[in-house]
Parts: structure tokens; C-alpha cells; sequence
């Protein structure tokens, strides 16, 4: 078993009550009903919000269209907004405990994590800040005498920003900064079940010196709220993160306007591993891997690609270590795995753990849920003896739960990697450059780890090949996302030309 950390119950639980945030005011919306959160962890409501129907999501739309079309925002000079998104890190991070314990109630996530999360978005918030002023275009002086050609970046315009529940203040943080330094105005949804940090994030931009209505932050289902984000003609592209289906649906709703389309979406991503590696490693970045956020993290190890001549060893070791991992509380700063987002989602992971024993798989460790009394615990889970062709090795489970697969030559380990439709992430473990390497480029994922698993940094860019979604979000080119190319095309001199003697 593993280390059970029950949940305290919540003393004077202090329900948080949320308005949107529309063209610079706290509104109720129109007709609005109302959104409960329960905590995940606890079984008790957390917070209750406002929720828009679609004339929110309109009047939302309108108000960041007015800021990019007339508004001073787009204008200003790019050191201007820079200036406010710094204000801004420096206001995340002064109210980073408020946030963090709101991401930790709503989602189930333990707090330490949460803070460290917080404290990664203010660095991409100053980062975004620092890439603001480096925008820029190019020109050609090459192009012969009479000809000087200028290419510039002009902010896309109006941008829908849509969440998923399981890093809310963090996946916002990979977006809204950028789009704010190219010059764009914004609508944001955050997931129904996490939208507190979001819109505590609304609060510290009016106060940082956004204008009204270049932020507007609606909560609500994606049915009701999102679709008319993905589908209005004033907007101008829509940048989302969540699940591949949603993700497929938000890309139809924009085709019919042909919006710009940014999505990051699921993964399904293999950790392989040689006999050469340093296991002692591997066997930590496993569990980290695998349990990380419960197991929801589209960036979850959650395929164990093991050479056969340790796979007995590795998975034993595995489940040793699992053995020690801390699941319950997410307000206990020992806890490593919180709570599962929804009684549903609980129900749907310990559907594929079933499914998989009654297909053949073996339950190395855990298998079953985790009972306190209230709340939903799932407890850290291996399966071996896994083949790629069962829908545990190739369906995004999204709990913790990790696959052992096998392989015995590296051509096996790569096409087995790559045998599934996602591609947002991989490892590869062993002491051999060439191994890397060879794994690192044939592998098709976004990113690649060696002999590491789920760094980051503000500087390196993050997104999936295949169904694990289109563009990138961070790196160098982060702010360049949010822009339009204009080519100024300029004549010098007197121009001759078709019935112009030339
Ligand atoms: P969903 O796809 O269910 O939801 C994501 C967001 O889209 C929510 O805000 C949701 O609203 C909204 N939404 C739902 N339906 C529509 C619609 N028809 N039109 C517009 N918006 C809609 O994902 P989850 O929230 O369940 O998040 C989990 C998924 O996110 C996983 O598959 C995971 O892999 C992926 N993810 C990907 C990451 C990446 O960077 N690649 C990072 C993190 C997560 P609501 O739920 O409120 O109804």
C-alpha cells in the first residue's frame, strides 16, 4: 500500500464567490446560473461562480473586439506593456499562497505543488514581458534599386483563451502573457471545476493597468461558453488546451470562419528504458512520471517502454518505491498525489485498470480507489505484462496509472513508442549518447527528455506532434504565435510598368 495521508476536514470552510470579468467590470451575467465546486478532496463546496450563457460570451467578445479595434492597448508601445505584465508577476507572486491554496481546493492538488506551479507562471509572466520588446519584423534591402521590402508583426487581434482543470493557473500562464505582449485583447475560460485562480488573475490585471475589456474572463461550460469562442467571427484566433475530442471540435467551430488555431492536447507518452541507464534514476523518474498530479498531466509517463532483460527488476523497483508515495491531503505539505478531479473521472481510470486485468494485464501495485470517507483518492497503480495493442498503452487514462511495455531491440522500443496517435512527449534512459540520440530523433514527440523526465523551462517551446495538438506554446516564438505577418511592399523612384515604357 502506500502512505495514506487522510484529509483534515476544512475548518469554517469560507465559500468564494465569483463574478466574470467583462469590458473591465465584475458582472453577474445575464440570466446567469450558478457553478458549485466541491472539493475534490474534501467532499465540501469551495467556491461558487457566475456562469455564462452565450449573450456573456457575445458581450465578452464584443468588449475585446472594441479594445483591439479602438482601445490604446494595441497601440501602446511595446516597453508600456511589458512594464504592466512585470507589475503583474510581482502582483501573482505577492498573492501566490491565495492562488496556490485556491488551485490546491478546487483541483486536489497537493500545495507544494501548486506553489511551485504559481512560481513557474510568474517566471513565464516575465519572460513574456522581456519578449514583448523584442518583436519584431524584417526587411529586405536586396530586393534591387527601386524596392525595399518590410515585413512586420502586427498583434492577431481578438483571442480566445480556453483551459482545461488540471494546471489552471499555470496553462493560462502559458498563454494570456503572450498574447497580451503581441498587442492582443482576450476572452478566457477556464474549466468550470478550477476557474478561481483565473479569475483572481483577472483581479491582479485591472489592477496591474490592464484596460477594460482587453481581458475578459468568462466561467462556464464549454457547451455554452466555449463554443461561441471557438465559432464568433470576431474572433480571431483561439488558443486551447485540453482533451484531443474537444480539442478536434474546437478546430471544426473556427474552420467555418478560419480562425487561427493553437491546441495543446493529450498524450500518451513512453519513458524507454535500456539495461545501461542509471535505474536507480529511472525507477524515481517513473513514479514521478506516472503519479505526478494524480497522473493528470498530458505529460505523463504513463508508457514504461523496458528492455526485457530488466523489466522484472525495473517493475519490482517500481512498485517499491510506489510503496512510499504519499496520497491524500493536498493541504498536507508531505502530500506528493492528491485527489481526482471528478467522482466520474475515478469511476473512468478504475474502468481501464479493470479492464486491463480482465485483459490479460497484471495489477503489479495498487489497482483500487482510496477510500477516506469523503473525496476521491485512486492509489498509485502498475500494470504489467501490458501489449501495445490494449487500450491502456494507447488511451490517455489520466489517473495513476502506469503501463509496462516491453522491448528487446531498439528498433522495437521506437516503433512501439511511436505506434500510438499522440506525440506530445518521451524519455529515453541509458548511458549510451548514440542510444539517445538515435531515440531522441526518431521518436516523433514534442519533446524529448535524456536521462531526465518533465523539466521545463519558460525558454524552451512545448507542444505535441500528431493528435497531441498544433503549434507551440513557450520558447523564443512564443509571442510571434499571436501575430499577423504584413508584408509593406514599397517602390522607390519613378515606377514602370505594364504599359509603361520600361
Ligand atoms: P476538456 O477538453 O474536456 O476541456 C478543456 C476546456 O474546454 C474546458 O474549459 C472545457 O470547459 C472546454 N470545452 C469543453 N467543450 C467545449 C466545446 N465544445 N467548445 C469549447 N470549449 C469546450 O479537457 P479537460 O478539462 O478534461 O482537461 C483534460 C485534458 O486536457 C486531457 O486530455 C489533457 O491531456 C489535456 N491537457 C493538455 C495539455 C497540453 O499542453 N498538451 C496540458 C493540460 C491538459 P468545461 O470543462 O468547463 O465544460
Amino acid at each position: 500500500m502506500t502512505v495514506l495521508v487522510k484529509p483534515q476536514k476544512l475548518a469554517d470552510v469560507k465559500v468564494r464567490e465569483f463574478s466574470m470579468l467583462i469590458d473591465g467590470k465584475w458582472v453577474e451575467g445575464v440570466e446567469a446560473g450558478t457553478i458549485e465546486r466541491v472539493a475534490p478532496s474534501h467532499g465540501v463546496t469551495v467556491s461558487r461562480y457566475k456562469s455564462a450563457t452565450k449573450d456573456d460570451a457575445h458581450r465578452a467578445i464584443a468588449a475585446a473586439r472594441k479594445a483591439f479595434d479602438t482601445g490604446h492597448w494595441p497601440r501602446m508601445t511595446a516597453a508600456e506593456r511589458a512594464g504592466v505584465l512585470l507589475k503583474a508577476a510581482d502582483m501573482i507572486s505577492a498573492r501566490a499562497d491565495e492562488i496556490a491554496y485556491l488551485d490546491a481546493i478546487e483541483a486536489g492538488k497537493p500545495i507544494t505543488q501548486t506553489r511551485g506551479e504559481i512560481a513557474g507562471a510568474v517566471d513565464i509572466w516575465r519572460y513574456a514581458a522581456a519578449l514583448a520588446r523584442d518583436l519584431h519584423g524584417e526587411s529586405y534591402n536586396t530586393l534591387g534599386e527601386g524596392t525595399l521590402g518590410v515585413v512586420l508583426r502586427e498583434a492577431i487581434g481578438v483571442v480566445s483563451i480556453i483551459t482545461p482543470w488540471n494546471f489552471p493557473f499555470l496553462i493560462v500562464s502559458q498563454k494570456l502573457p503572450f498574447a497580451l505582449a503581441a498587442g492582443c485583447t482576450a476572452v478566457v475560460k477556464p474549466s468550470e471545476l478550477t476557474s478561481g485562480s483565473t479569475l483572481l488573475l483577472g483581479e491582479i490585471l485591472m489592477e496591474a493597468g490592464v484596460p477594460a475589456g482587453v481581458v475578459n474572463i468568462i466561467v462556464g461550460t464549454g457547451a455554452e461558453a466555449g463554443v461561441p469562442m471557438t465559432s464568433h467571427p470576431d474572433v480571431d484566433m483561439v488558443s486551447f488546451t485540453g482533451s484531443t475530442g474537444v480539442g478536434r471540435l474546437t478546430m471544426a467551430n473556427a474552420a467555418q470562419t478560419l480562425k487561427k488555431v493553437s491546441l495543446e492536447l493529450g498524450g500518451k507518452n513512453p519513458q524507454i528504458v535500456f539495461p545501461d541507464a542509471d535505474l536507480d534514476a529511472f525507477v524515481d523518474a517513473a513514479v514521478f512520471g506516472g503519479y505526478f498530479n494524480a497522473g493528470e498531466c498530458c505529460n505523463a509517463g504513463s508508457r514504461l517502454i523496458v528492455h526485457r532483460e530488466i523489466v522484472k527488476d525495473v517493475t519490482a523497483r517500481i512498485a517499491a518505491l510506489s510503496e512510499k508515495v504519499r496520497v491524500g491531503d493536498p493541504l498536507d505539505p508531505s502530500t506528493q498525489v492528491g485527489a481526482i478531479i471528478t467522482p466520474q473521472h475515478l469511476q473512468k481510470i478504475q474502468g481501464y485498470v479493470s479492464g486491463a486485468a480482465g485483459g490479460g494485464a497484471t495489477v503489479a501495485h495498487g489497482g483500487s480507489q482510496i477510500d477516506f470517507g469523503f473525496g476521491q483518492f485512486m492509489a498509485p497503480t502498475i500494470l504489467s505484462d501490458v501489449k501495445p495493442e490494449m487500450a491502456v498503452a494507447r488511451e490517455e487514462i489520466f489517473g495513476p496509472v502506469l503501463s509496462v511495455l516491453t522491448f528487446g531491440k531498439t528498433e522495437e522500443a521506437i516503433q512501439i513508442a511511436n505506434s500510438v496517435d499522440y506525440g506530445l512527449s518521451a524519455g529515453v534512459w541509458s548511458k549510451d549518447f548514440d542510444t539517445c540520440l538515435t531515440i531522441g530523433r526518431r521518436v516523433r514527440a514534442g519533446t524529448i527528455w535524456m536521462n531526465t523526465f518533465m523539466d521545463g523551462a519558460s525558454e524552451l517551446p512545448f507542444g505535441g506532434y500528431r493528435q497531441s495538438g498544433l503549434g507551440r506554446e513557450l520558447g523564443r516564438h512564443a509571442v510571434e504565435d499571436y501575430t499577423e505577418t504584413k508584408t509593406l511592399n514599397m517602390h522607390i523612384g519613378a515606377r514602370t510598368g505594364w504599359w509603361m515604357p520600361r
